[in-house]
């Protein structure tokens, strides 16, 4: 019964967990008893079961601690006692709380990526009445010194083998072609993504030549221009290369190549801003939620959650600052997993829904940039080596930068950032030189690390509500893609918050109940 609710995806049980349409108010107290909250989840069994923020149901996780109420109160008791001790009564030592996050909000966003701001500009850029939604972005970094966003390369592509991925990157390169039609705030100067439009090169060993040649049907299906070379095309095009061991090449005619991923992010940053998105300086440390346990018409028990306050602790000090929501998005990159953890997923008996986790991890990739006056030129696209090697020409001045995954059974440790040379001279170097010989004489200039947010299962996003915690939402396990796919899964995850279900583009493979059901929704093209 649970597993065929769940195949059922996004039905019309789902209409009426998220923020609705219909709302009159945006302020939580409002909303109480108005119905706009309640969630019916997916599941025939919780069609008469019913929410509200401060439902009667057990609060997980919080017992002994004072709730919001309780607090206040015992702070004004407290302010009460220093003022009647104090000379100079009005004076309040208190009150400043100019940079603690608002006490309410109706949607809380975990992370201030390309991800959590893409899903803040689509919340507010849909919304049906403007500042009928509350959004609050939780960034714990305001440097990005960690964020994968800004360690990235910068690629957006085509070349995929789902149907799904190819349309999210053919919208995003659209929204990045036409980025100031987007993003354009008054009296600010129009953004320069940088955008090269060079093209992605995948080359195919005679073992990959079949799977890529599907791939490119999926592929121009779905409405991309992608041609294939045979090696002597290749090597006409391309005479640099050297097609050893190459039986086919894929190349992007359109829409693929690379921009400025800082520019992107400070561009929707400001823009956000401009719509009345609330930024806070925190990390989420907790969540505060109610539980229903139910049973199935079969006798299976499940446990539906609904987080009803999110506790943001404040740079620089230990104190935290409840927020009240309505909706929380993990958009925590790297750090989705944990903050799964944190709102109870995953914490069930293995085997059940309730003990599936969000199987997304932070994997550790080094970046290398290398100067070679006799390398490729300004015609080099992005290559893919079938090694899995890859590099790309970075600015005009004899520069390109490359790294490769590591295999499964020597991913370095994810506790830090550091980069490790040898990786260079053993994993990536061998294989660049091979396709390119001219990159034998190659000087490498600086490395960088950052972390994927790796979805072990099937290195795809999550997007969109989890079954059992009903209002926590997903745009994270991107795995490689997440900057390039951002605008559009930002506006996926919006649409299924604001009417229920996904429009523009079904992402339903996308859901977390993938990983309880073992259906996997397998990218094969993963650099
Ligand atoms: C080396 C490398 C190359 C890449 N190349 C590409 C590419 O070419 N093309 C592409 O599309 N993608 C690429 N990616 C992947 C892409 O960068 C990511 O998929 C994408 O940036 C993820 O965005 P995000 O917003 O989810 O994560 P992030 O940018 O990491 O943002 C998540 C934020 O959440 C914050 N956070 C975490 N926990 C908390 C908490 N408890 N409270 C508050 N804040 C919190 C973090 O500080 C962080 O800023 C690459 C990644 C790497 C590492």
């Amino acid at each position: 019964m649970l597993r065929r609710a769940l195949r059922l995806g996004l039905g019309p049980g789902l209409l009426g967990r998220g923020l609705g349409t219909h709302r009159e108010s945006s302020t939580l107290g409002k909303a109480e008893g108005s119905g706009g909250y309640r969630g019916s989840g997916v599941f025939p069994i919780s069609s008469h079961v019913t929410f509200s923020t401060r439902g009667p149901g057990p609060r997980w996780e919080d017992s002994g601690s004072l709730g919001a109420g309780d607090w206040h109160g015992k702070v004004s008791e407290i302010k009460k006692k220093i003022q009647s001790v104090l000379p100079g009564g009005a004076w309040s030592p208190l009150c400043d709380t100019s940079h603690l996050p608002p006490e309410h909000s109706d949607v809380v966003i975990v992370g201030g990526g390309v991800l959590g701001l893409s899903v803040a500009y689509w919340l507010k850029r849909l919304e049906k009445r403007q500042g009928a939604i509350r959004v609050l972005v939780v960034e714990r970094d305001h440097t990005y010194s960690q964020a994968s966003t800004v360690l990235s390369v910068g690629g957006i592509r085509q070349q995929f083998s789902l149907p799904e991925n190819i349309q999210l990157s053919l919208f995003s390169v659209e929204f990045l072609r036409n980025i100031n039609e987007y993003l354009a705030v008054v009296d600010d100067p129009p953004l320069d993504l940088q955008f090269n439009p060079s093209g992605y090169l995948f080359l195919a060993s005679e073992e990959g030549a079949t799977i890529m040649e599907n791939n490119v049907k999926v592929q121009r299906q779905e409405g991309a221009k992608v041609c294939l070379m045979s090696p002597e095309q290749l090597q006409k095009k391309f005479p640099w290369i050297n097609t050893e061991g190459v039986a086919l090449a894929s190349y992007g005619l359109e829409n693929e190549g690379w921009f400025d991923p800082w520019c992107l992010l400070q561009g929707l940053r400001r823009k956000v801003q401009s719509m009345g998105v609330l930024f806070c300086h925190g990390e989420v440390t907790r969540f505060v939620s109610s539980s229903n346990h139910m049973e199935t018409a079969i006798g299976e028990k499940v446990t539906l959650k609904r987080i009803h306050e999110v506790h943001v602790k404040v740079d620089h000090s230990q104190e935290y600052q409840p927020v009240e929501c309505a909706i929380v998005v993990n958009a925590a990159g790297a750090w989705s997993g944990r903050i799964a953890e944190l709102a109870g997923i995953g914490k069930g008996p293995s085997g059940t829904l309730q003990g599936t986790k969000l199987p997304v991890e932070p994997r550790k990739r080094y970046v290398y940039l290398w100067h070679c006056p006799q390398g490729p030129g300004l015609e080099a696209p992005l290559v893919a080596d079938p090694s899995g090697a890859y590099f790309r020409r970075e600015g005009l001045g004899n520069n390109y930068l490359g790294g490769c995954s590591p295999a499964e059974e020597e991913e370095p440790d994810p506790g830090n950032l550091e980069v490790d040379h040898d990786f260079f001279q053993e994993k990536v170097w061998p294989h660049l030189a091979q396709r390119v010989p001219a990159f034998e004489t190659l000087k490498v200039r600086r490395a960088w690390a950052g972390y994927y947010d790796y979805n072990t299962f099937d290195q795809n996003g999550v997007v969109g509500p989890h079954p059992l915690v009903i209002n926590m939402y997903f745009a994270t396990g991107f795995s490689g893609h997440g900057l390039q796919q951002a605008p559009a899964v930002g506006r996926a995850v919006a649409e299924v918050m604001l009417e229920g279900h996904f429009q523009t583009i079904n992402l339903s493979p996308f859901l977390f109940s993938r990983f309880y059901l073992g259906e996997k929704a397998q990218e094969h093209c993963i650099i």
